[in-house]
């Protein structure tokens, strides 16, 4: 390989979305292939990448802050290579090159096959950034190189990009247009995984239900390549992530309801419980079509569990529409959610043609009431659990104590219990005793 290395060391630093952690792994096997070797001590390291998330200003700051720690860093040792990489590499390209901070390289989230060279140009001043996003590239043929793994679940990367052009979202600009991995690739990376001992995988992208393959005799849509993994052995756990409420067809919730080994959980971000606000929003489906979709999830599968995402405070968002956010959690009844404030991102087609006009302190207490009203309901939620019996796979020891083990339900709830001779890996039928906010507690059976 032309910019091979011999016994060098690479970092890797990884931050945001669950694709940023599978798409460290796929580049830890880049120069695993180049001869770096991951380590996990940054002062033996002579490349350190930091992969970013560019979601919120707040996810950038971070990496500013930390750029400017790596600084002693770089003064002990000049040679290092530092290298920003990721959604920020690629929405911020050469300003982060020009500014006065150690940043040596920068590869956008396309271009990660080129690492090798880039570093080998960096390491002698030369060219060193890459931000050119692709019609095509899955990284199909690369196996991930597993890291911070607990041997158990690993996530699998099935499409890139998105065409949904939310508006207030960065993701299309930064990651490019929509494209699906070959089905073939996708179950042989599972296969290997179970093979591996792995007895969950999560099948992620930002849209998977528009998951697409057609290579001219057959097209294979998402739930085909959702059943196909799960044919691979009932005791490989399917999972996947995340989905959008315009493309959750009743096929899929019928290929849920089909396969025991495919998870009953469904993470539905709604952002808005108002029709208005969701069509500035570019959401492209209404209240009653995301109350309409929930009603068939529960209908079709009844012990299935919904999560979701919320924004407070959206340009122009009235007191109204904040209550019809409210009213719809009511509903809904979700069992967890992920809520923040609209936080207006550069380049964004609401930055470019709504104003930012709903004032902090309200965005702020519209935020506290979603956030205290889902907490009540994910309280209730886990209260509902008790005295019920759930299979559990086993993921480790649990960070509450290490006589307690911990793994999730089928419905993505952690569940803890006392350990006995159990290992990781095993599937164990726990009996539930009592919850807490964020946890199930209970006992093997
Ligand atoms: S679906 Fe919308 S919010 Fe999600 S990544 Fe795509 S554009 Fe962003």
């Amino acid at each position: 390989m032309k910019f091979q290395v011999k016994e060098k060391k690479i970092y890797i630093e990884t931050y945001g979305c669950q694709m940023n952690i599978a798409d460290s792994e796929i580049v830890a096997s880049i120069m695993n292939a180049a001869g770096y070797s991951v380590t996990g001590n940054i002062s033996e390291s002579d490349l350190v990448l930091i992969n970013t998330c560019s979601i919120r200003e707040n996810a950038e700051q971070k990496i500013w802050n930390r750029l400017k720690s790596l600084k002693a860093l770089k003064k002990r040792n000049p040679d290092l290579m530092i290298g920003v990489i990721g959604c920020m590499a690629e929405r911020l390209k050469e300003t982060l090159l020009e500014s006065n901070l150690p940043v040596d390289l920068v590869a956008g989230p396309d271009s990660y096959r080129t690492l090798p060279e880039l570093t080998f140009h960096a390491e002698r001043g030369q060219n060193r950034i890459n931000t050119i996003l692709s019609e095509d590239e899955t990284y199909a043929d690369i196996e991930p190189v597993r890291l911070d793994s607990n041997g158990v679940s690993a996530f699998i990367t099935i499409m890139r990009g998105c065409n949904n052009m939310c508006s207030y979202c960065v993701v299309p600009f930064v990651r490019g247009i929509e494209r699906s991995r070959d089905p073939e690739s996708i179950v042989k990376e599972a296969e290997q995984l179970f093979s591996k001992g792995y007895r969950e995988v999560t099948l992620i992208g930002q849209n998977v239900n528009s998951y697409y393959w057609e290579d001219g005799n057959s097209v294979v849509k998402f739930p085909q390549i959702l059943e196909r993994v799960a044919l691979i052995n009932p005791l490989l756990r399917v999972r996947f992530s995340t989905s959008h409420p315009k493309d959750l067809s009743d096929e899929l919730l019928n290929t849920m309801a089909a396969h025991k080994n495919i998870c009953k959980h469904i993470h539905l971000p709604v952002q808005s419980g108002s029709t208005r606000i969701l069509k500035l929003m570019n959401r492209q489906y209404t209240r009653d079509w995301y109350m309409e979709r929930l009603a068939t999830i529960r209908r079709i599968i009844p012990e299935c569990s919904i999560s979701t995402d919320i924004i407070a405070g959206f340009c122009t968002e009235t007191e109204e529409d904040h209550r019809e956010t409210l009213s719809l959690m009511e509903w809904a009844e979700f069992d967890f959610a992920y809520m923040f404030k609209y936080n207006e991102r550069p380049g964004t087609r609401a930055a470019r043609n709504l104003k930012d006009d709903v004032p902090e302190e309200i965005k702020l207490k519209r935020l506290n009431e979603i956030i205290s009203l889902q907490n009540r309901l994910s309280a209730k939620s886990k209260k509902a659990d008790i005295g019920k019996i759930y299979e559990i796979l086993v993921e480790g020891t649990s960070k509450r104590s290490p006589e307690y083990l911990s793994g999730r339900n089928s419905q993505n709830k952690v569940v803890v219990f006392p350990s006995g001779n159990i290992q990781k890996g095993e599937y164990v039928n726990v009996l539930i005793e009592k919850s807490t906010s964020a946890t199930l507690i209970g006992k093997v059976i």
